[in-house]
């Protein structure tokens, strides 16, 4: 493993107001490299007060951002966007180092959230309000006003891809923002706040509490000021935030999790195929909610099938991110143990484990590990074809027909994605057409980009983030309308 210095290490406050927050309890928490298990750095573990003083300072900054002319506001996205861009390269290796994904995901994660700073940064000045047609005598329009103050609950799985998600419409709209991000992978948030208010951005519109979800999560919520609400995450912690939106009458967007279908028909390049349905249930070791875990194949090709893409797992590597292998670290310990689990239930459960993969040579024995796995014999009431795995594990069914693909791939609690290859066009749209999932991926598993809008249905949650959709979630319509005689 590669030998790093790096400006991570050390002790690192919550961001309040623009600054380093002294935190009342001054207890801290380890941020681990999943790498070796080894201690990265350390983060306050926030309190309450912490969250009050950091709302507090956003709820100021709200006015100053709403009123600050939507160019400029679009200016200093855009000048964000550019301050990443040139830092891209330490910020994907810290990401690395607390994320345990090979190096050049990360890079692309760093790109990912810049993109979304540049996309949201040229929506602030042209996001135009309607003009109804009342009639002569009247005048009526509209105008998306920002809420206020936003909270927003980060996973640990793209840190800092995914705070940009959020964060960055809701800047452009006017909102001021209060983040909590994981607590197992805080840094990348710390610093993406960090290099906001170096570019300009008035301090407390980007606030950072770094703490435990029990803690700092339920306090945002519960926060009388916090005005709107934006959770990705698991189920459980989801339900849990969208009760808590509901009691103060708040609206909230849920990014949850998945078990996405990536459906494979007989006409399609098998080539191609292959080397999506990798990319679909590997990138990130599997820890992508929107990932293609579980794999359809027509029965008639799902031998061959099977055989080419385990030869292809089979020579992927899996070792320390920073040296950019195939496959990293699972970023957690407690979802290394959970990953193991999984493996353990299918296999009990009766369906066939094709393990593939090779360690790197000296592969760091205390790293979270997983080789990947591909299941074949499952069938469809078996935990590996229902539960998210969050890891590099894929499980395989076979289908008859273009109806029997639909109905397998339907039936689940979860409707974030599904993929389809095919050389049909008429297979590819009917498909899409009855999918139950928010999004579709035709012959290109993530195709897509923050133009695309990004949302689930079923239990992967509700409400839309990328593309123009989310500025709309993150503002609210006001009509005017005016009696002119
Ligand atoms: P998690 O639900 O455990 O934690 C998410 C966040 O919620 C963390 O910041 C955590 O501290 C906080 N939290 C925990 N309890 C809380 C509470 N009571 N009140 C408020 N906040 C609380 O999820 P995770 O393990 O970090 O992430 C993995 C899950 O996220 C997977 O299920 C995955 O599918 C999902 N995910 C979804 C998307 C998406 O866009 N749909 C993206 C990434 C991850």
């Amino acid at each position: 493993m590669t030998a790093i210095a790096e400006p991570v290490l050390g002790r690192h406050g919550s961001f309040v107001s623009g600054a380093e927050a002294t935190d009342a309890g001054g207890r801290y928490r380890a941020v681990v490299n999943p790498a070796d298990g080894s201690l990265l750095a350390e983060v306050a573990d926030g309190t309450p007060e912490v969250v009050d003083r950091a709302v507090a300072a956003a709820v100021g900054a709200a006015r100053v951002w709403r009123s600050t002319a939507p160019a400029r506001r679009g200016r200093i996205l855009l000048d964000i966007a550019a301050a990443i861009r040139a830092d891209a390269e330490a910020i994907a290796r810290a990401e690395t180092l607390d994320n345990g994904k090979p190096l050049s995901q990360a890079a692309s994660d760093v790109e990912s959230a810049a993109r979304y700073f540049e996309f949201f940064g040229g929506y602030a000045d042209k996001f135009n309000g309607d003009a109804i047609p009342l009639g002569q005598g009247y005048v009526s329009y509209t105008i998306h006003e920002p809420f206020g103050v936003v909270g927003h609950i980060l996973p640990w799985n793209a840190p800092l891809q995914q705070a940009a998600r959020g964060i960055a419409p809701c800047l452009a709209a006017g909102n001021a923002v209060v983040a909590k991000p994981s607590e197992e992978t805080p840094l990348s948030t710390l610093r993406l706040a960090r290099i906001a208010v170096e570019c300009g951005l008035p301090a407390g519109v980007f606030n950072v509490v770094t703490g435990t979800g029990a803690e700092v999560g339920a306090a945002l919520c519960a926060h009388p000021d916090v005005r709107r609400l934006a959770f990705t995450g698991s189920v459980a912690t989801g339900r849990v935030v969208a009760a808590a939106a509901a009691d103060r009458v708040i609206p909230s967007t849920l990014e949850l999790g998945g078990k996405s279908a990536n459906i494979v028909f007989a006409d399609a390049d098998l080539d191609e195929a292959v080397a999506g349905a990798v990319k679909a249930s590997m990138v990130n070791a599997g820890q992508i909610c929107s990932a293609g875990t579980r794999l359809l194949v027509d029965e008639r090709i799902s031998a061959r099938f099977v055989e080419r893409l385990t030869a292809t797992l089979s020579g992927m590597s899996v070792g320390p991110g920073i040296d950019d292998p195939d496959i990293g670290a699972i970023t957690t310990r407690d979802q290394f143990a959970k990953v193991k689990r999984y493996i353990q239930i299918a296999e009990a459960e009766g369906a066939t484990a094709i393990r593939c993969g090779r360690a790197v040579a000296d592969r760091p024995a205390g790293g979270f590990y997983v080789d990947p796995v591909v299941f074949v014999e499952v069938r469809g009431d078996m935990t590996i074809a229902r539960e998210e795995v969050f890891g590099p594990v894929l499980s395989v069914q076979t289908f008859r027909d273009e109806q029997e693909a639909v109905t397998i791939a339907n039936d689940s609690e979860y409707g974030l994605a599904a993929g389809v290859w095919t050389a049909d066009i008429g297979t590819a749209l009917r498909v899409a057409r009855d999918l139950e999932v928010g999004q579709v991926f035709v012959n290109e598993y993530f195709a897509g980009g923050v133009e695309t809008p990004f949302g689930g249905v079923k239990r992967s949650g509700y409400g839309r983030e990328k593309g123009l959709a989310a500025m709309y979630e993150y503002t609210q319509s006001k009509a005017v309308n005016i009696r002119i005689g």
